[in-house]
């Protein structure tokens, strides 16, 4: 199982997301980041970020 936290990319979002592969969090994040975070679509370097921070649970 993978897990990420939101507030590790951006300050202040309590968000955690958990799933079997890195690309089902990704997926998630997107679709988080653009209902709470107005972001559209998540940068090279956000996904980057997002991969890096992304834990075996
Ligand atoms: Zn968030």
């Amino acid at each position: 199982m993978k897990s990420f936290w939101c507030g590790a990319v951006i300050p202040n979002c309590e968000a955690t997301f958990e799933a079997a592969t890195e690309d089902e969090i990704l997926d998630r994040v997107a679709a988080h980041a653009a209902d709470d975070h107005g972001l559209d679509e998540l940068s090279p370097t956000t996904v980057a970020r997002v991969r890096e921070v992304i834990v075996d649970q």
